[in-house]
């Protein structure tokens, strides 16, 4: 049975169409990212798929279910973009009720609490009021709250958002690490912390899921992406161009370029780019099998 099931969905809030005709089929497994501009519907989406909200038109359902039904309670959760706690009551007592109204008694709601608060480091702030912590702090207690009763689907919008880069880098590596018994979906408008994370990117637009990229395929394209510590952009490409099985090379922006080759090996390919580098003395900052996620979406 598939994870999430949306047919010809669509949600249209007064004349405003958010969604329109969305089919996805998702099964469990790695971090799926849902990606698109501002006002795209990935928001919408989310919320249908927590039942905050009801389609306008379509069907969707998760794990066999209708969004909210009884049978999803504690199978799913969701971090809404604005997620807020209450101010009045300290970290602890908030995650604690809410482990109750999961089914936990009170005393295995509030090691469940604990355990979650560990899980983003902020067990020694188990005790303090919301207006006690920062802003990121505040978020990744929203984090912990979502990942109670070990969710299968965990939905996180926007996770990230103003995290310091250290703090965004441990809910990475915490979603990774749990990436083996609970999928999640995971909007964001970083796209260099998707590649990292995700193996399949749903892209929307205008309300629209126009593409559906597999992160795992594109290892096998034939594309590198080759990022330069500085060089001269013409004499690199007149170079490599001049490589065996290289069909083509063009710079994507400053001191990235995109090579496209008909190897069936990239290794090869990645040698001749090392050695010319040797004999050049230039310096590389990265080769990428494929191309980036960017490159892929908007190219
Ligand atoms: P962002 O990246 O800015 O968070 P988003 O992709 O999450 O955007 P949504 O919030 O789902 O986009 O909004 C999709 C469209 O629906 C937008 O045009 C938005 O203005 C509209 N919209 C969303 N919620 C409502 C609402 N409650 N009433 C009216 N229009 C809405």
């Amino acid at each position: 049975m598939s994870l999430v099931n949306c047919k010809g969905l669509s949600k249209s809030y007064g004349d405003k169409k958010a969604l329109s005709q969305v089919d996805i089929t998702l099964n469990a497994g790695s971090p799926i990212a849902l990606v698109g501009p501002n006002g795209a519907g990935k928001t919408t989406l989310f919320s249908l798929l927590c039942g905050y909200i009801t389609p306008s038109s379509g069907e969707v359902s998760l794990l066999g279910h209708k969004p909210g039904s009884a049978e999803l309670l504690g199978r799913i959760a969701s971090l809404p973009q604005d997620a807020s706690l209450d101010p009045n009551l300290d970290v602890l007592t908030q995650l604690t009720f809410f482990g109750t109204l999961q089914g936990y008694n009170r005393k295995n709601a509030q090691a469940e609490a604990i355990r979650v608060l560990n899980l983003v480091d902020l067990a020694d702030s188990a005790k303090q009021k919301p207006r006690a912590l920062s802003h990121g702090m505040a978020k990744r207690v929203a984090i912990a709250q979502a990942l109670m009763g070990s969710p299968e689907l965990v939905l996180l919008d926007e996770p990230t958002a103003g995290l310091d880069p250290a703090n965004a880098k441990k809910i990475r590596e915490l979603v990774k690490s749990l990436a083996g018994t609970t999928t999640f979906i995971i909007s964001s408008h970083n796209l260099d912390e998707l590649e990292k994370l995700c193996d399949q990117v749903l892209y929307l637009e205008h309300g629209q899921l126009r593409q559906s990229v597999s992160m795992a395929e594109s290892q096998h394209d034939d594309y590198i992406t080759l990022t330069m510590q500085g060089c001269e952009s013409a004499s690199l490409i007149e170079a490599v161009l001049k490589l065996a099985d290289i069909s083509s090379i063009e710079e994507r922006q400053a001191n990235q370029f995109l090579i496209k080759h008909n190897s069936a090996e990239s290794y090869a390919i990645e040698i001749s780019l090392l050695t010319l580098f040797k004999e050049r003395n230039w310096q590389y900052k990265a080769i990428l099998k494929g191309r980036t996620l960017e490159e892929k979406l908007f190219s």
